[in-house]
């Protein structure tokens, strides 16, 4: 039985597309080392998609100038469609995790930085609206640093919400967490950028891996109680590699299906 579906392709570890820590090399493949291991876990490849769905959301000169380094632009784009897979299965009620680089929270409609290139998560949410699929949507975005390209691509879009929960400690975050979903109605949809350099041992010294397990659990009976369950989450950030697969299996496990 399959709890919850992981999309990635073996492409996102061999392109070599920069030196970076998101694109460090076996960053992703001990993450799906680990999950492999685990029964209920499925994995899906990410589809191809238009490039009209990156232009949906980004500025046109802007895909260009990213265009212009094809290896770079291929693997951004396979990384938006990991994340566009999420979301079609999360339509259909399965639970999902884009396991793919580059993370996509610090792209803007006409910028980036911070390793990240094309706003993955807005722009699957995007593709959704304009399919007519959903009206809403929340975004929970738990990286150590905010994500400025998913609030600036999603500006225009009034009925999405956006979390990016700031506190001194873990247990005052959860705190935020549950204050800022206690405000919120009518959701279709539940998004999480989930940055795992927000780990105790990495840059954002905050959360512990039992954290993110909560934080996927809150995540899940969100979805449930407001967005007919449908839920994805995608990667964003997460360098501290001995503890990054543990942590990312942490939060699947409490968002999964049980
Ligand atoms: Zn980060």
């Amino acid at each position: 039985m399959s709890n919850i579906h992981i999309v990635y392709s073996d492409e996102f570890e061999k392109n070599d597309y920069e030196n970076s820590p998101a694109a460090m090399k076996g960053r992703l493949s001990g993450i799906i080392e680990l999950l492999k291991t685990q029964s209920d876990y499925s994995f899906v490849q990410p589809p191809n998609i238009d490039d009209a769905e990156i232009l949906n959301v980004h500025l046109p000169e802007y895909v260009k100038k990213i265009k212009s380094n094809d290896n770079l632009f291929q693997i951004a784009k396979l990384s938006v469609a990991s994340a566009v897979k999420a979301s079609d299965l999360a339509m259909e009620g399965l639970p999902a995790f884009s396991c793919a680089r580059p993370p996509g929270h610090h792209a803007s409609r006409g910028d980036s930085w911070g390793y990240c290139y094309f706003c993955n998560v807005a722009i699957a949410l995007k593709r959704l609206r304009k399919q007519g699929r959903i009206n809403s949507a929340f975004v929970l975005d738990f990286d150590a640093h905010t994500g400025d390209g998913t609030i600036d691509c999603l500006s225009d879009w009034k009925e999405v919400k956006i979390l990016n929960p700031m506190a001194d400690d873990s247990q005052k975050y959860l705190k935020v967490i549950d204050e800022y979903v206690e405000t919120l109605s009518d959701i279709d949809i539940v998004a999480v950028s989930a940055g795992f350099d927000s780990y105790l041992l990495d840059v954002g010294k905050k959360l512990s891996t039992f954290d993110f397990y909560v934080i996927g659990r809150k995540m899940k009976d969100l979805a449930k109680k407001m967005a007919k369950g449908r839920r994805f989450a995608a990667l964003e950030g997460g360098y501290y590699l001995p503890d990054l697969p543990k942590n990312v299996l942490a939060f699947c496990d409490g968002f999964k299906n049980s």
